[in-house]
């Protein structure tokens, strides 16, 4: 513990246990938005499995791609990333190797990422793998299982998957419980390692940046370089180091990201919370539950569209239970009307999930258009489930090179992602929000959206449109993804692009 508060004071850092949050980090200087708080390398990570999705265990590219000829499941791009990854592979190769073809194909990340870590552990203790202040076993020991909170049906399964490990390993003194209560630790701490466009390529265990709390208003985010975790500032996060404990919290001097996706109703961000990290938020958000703003939210995020067409007013359940009352207008909308296009809406969910995983694709994408036209008609417009299925055919759209179709929803997506943005802005009492300005979108999925629509009108040739989107992910995407990244350099690449045929055809029109 001293090793590595020593270590994290030279990221201006400490870590600290609050009553009721447990351990968290702490800034102790001024942080700003853009700013690295703290970086880390994974103690142990596995690319995701999936049938055409392979990637290489060390950088997890997808390209140029050669399986491992001893054990025929782990992949690599080239002898730098074999090389580098082979005092830990060796081991997990021998184990691998002897399983039969069957098993060994069926091995999931999840167990891989339990064997590495075992092995990782072993390596360690023989002084071939050196520890540092940040990445040790000890860590990963002190991170938090719930093993208390897990019902008996999860137990049984992280008890099946314990028994798994154990047949790869085969080590005779193997504690089988702890095993299983290590799944229970990946299950709350493990990262999701995701590429620039914030699409996961596998898990890793971070144990510094699982000591970042979470919080639905979060003042930092989350993004990986290659498997290089970096927490940035979002908002301006001051330093703490004269403050008491309890002064800490309140001055919100604790680094906070958020692991869930902050765009949902303060009811079913505290599903997902206590779903898979087992414990309550009680976040400047979540402390808000039925308090006239959150309903507001809700009834936004999640709620049904005014009868009116015209009129953007957010639904309330009038007191009679009967119907929904637009807040704006006054104009009820019936029950049972209301009824009768959600079970539409949702059994044509339940037949295109089905119908896109046979690989149906134009029916799909017929599918997901009449969903969105019967949302259209149900959901308010800043609703996340028709921004979900706007997603989906944007993205079916992009495959299908259709780039004007794609263009459309692409931009109906965004006011929804800003939306939930304001809400931030608009909270009253939130002091330290008016330092991020006029401008408080630092959300990386808007900054992305806005690279999408830029990218889209730069292929139909609509300059100025690509320049003004492509400038609006600049703003956002510099602060949460840096500016030094392959990612970002590309999308400046392109805005530089954008900028030049702009002004060679105001030079050519001159002429
Ligand atoms: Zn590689
Ligand atoms: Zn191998
Ligand atoms: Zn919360
Ligand atoms: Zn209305």
């Amino acid at each position: 513990m001293e090793e590595l508060q020593s270590a994290l004071k030279e990221w201006d850092l400490i870590v600290s246990t609050l009553p009721e949050k447990g351990r968290c980090l702490l800034t102790t200087r001024d942080f700003y938005p853009g700013e690295v708080i703290i970086s880390q390398e994974p103690y142990v990570c596995v690319p995701n499995k999936s049938s055409g999705d392979r990637r290489c265990d060390g950088c997890f590219t997808s390209s140029n791609l050669r399986k491992c000829s001893a054990c025929h499941v782990v992949w690599y791009c080239g002898s730098t990333c074999q090389k580098l990854d082979w005092k830990l592979h060796r081991l997990e190769c021998q184990a691998l190797s002897r399983l039969d073809m069957d098993k060994r194909k069926s091995v999931t990340p999840s167990i891989r990422l339990m064997v590495k870590l075992y092995l990782r552990r072993k390596l360690e203790s023989e002084k071939v793998i050196p520890t540092t202040a940040t990445n040790n076993y000890n860590l990963v020991e002190a991170l938090v299982a719930h093993m208390s909170d897990i019902d008996e049906k999860q137990l049984v399964l992280y008890a099946q998957m314990a028994n798994l490990v154990n047949l790869i390993l085969q080590w005779p003194e193997i504690n089988m419980k702890q095993i299983a209560e290590n799944f229970s630790k990946f299950a709350c701490n493990a990262h999701t390692i995701c590429d620039g466009e914030l699409r996961p390529l596998g898990t890793g265990l971070y144990p510094v940046i699982s000591i970042v709390n979470h919080s639905c208003l979060p003042n930092s985010v989350l993004v990986f370089e290659g498997r290089l975790a970096v927490v940035r500032a979002v908002q301006h996060i001051p330093q703490g180091a004269e403050l008491s404990p309890v002064a800490w919290t309140r001055a919100h001097t604790n680094v906070l990201i958020s692991y869930i996706e902050t765009a949902g109703s303060t009811m079913t961000r505290q599903k997902a919370l206590t779903e898979q990290y087992l414990f309550t938020c009680t976040c400047p958000r979540c402390i808000k539950a039925g308090q006239s703003d959150d309903i507001q939210e809700s009834a936004l995020l999640e709620g049904y569209r005014c009868k009116d067409d015209q009129c953007n007013g957010f639904l309330l359940r009038s007191s009679d239970g009967e119907g929904f009352i637009c807040q704006h207008c006054g104009v009820v909308r019936d029950k049972e009307e209301i009824r009768k296009i959600a079970s539409e809406v949702k059994s044509m969910l339940d037949t295109v999930l089905m119908s896109s995983s046979a690989g149906n694709h134009q029916e799909t994408f017929w599918m997901y258009q009449k969903i969105e036209t019967l949302q259209r008609k149900l959901s308010h417009p800043f609703s996340i489930s028709l921004m979900q299925t706007r997603e989906k055919l944007l993205k079916i759209l992009m495959e299908q090179q259709e780039w004007r179709e794609a263009l459309a929803y692409c931009r109906l997506t965004i006011p929804v992602y800003q939306s939930t943005s304001y809400f931030y802005l608009d909270m009253p009492g939130e002091t330290y929000l008016s330092s991020t300005g006029v401008y408080p979108g630092f959300h990386p999925l808007l900054g992305l959206q806005y690279y999408t629509c830029g990218k889209l009108e730069w292929f139909l040739g609509n300059t100025d449109s690509a320049i003004e989107s492509l400038t609006r992910a600049v703003d956002i995407l510099k602060i949460t993804h840096g500016t030094n990244t392959p990612f970002i350099k590309d999308l400046l690449l392109k805005l530089e692009e954008a900028r030049a045929e702009a002004s060679y055809k105001l030079s050519s029109k001159d002429e």
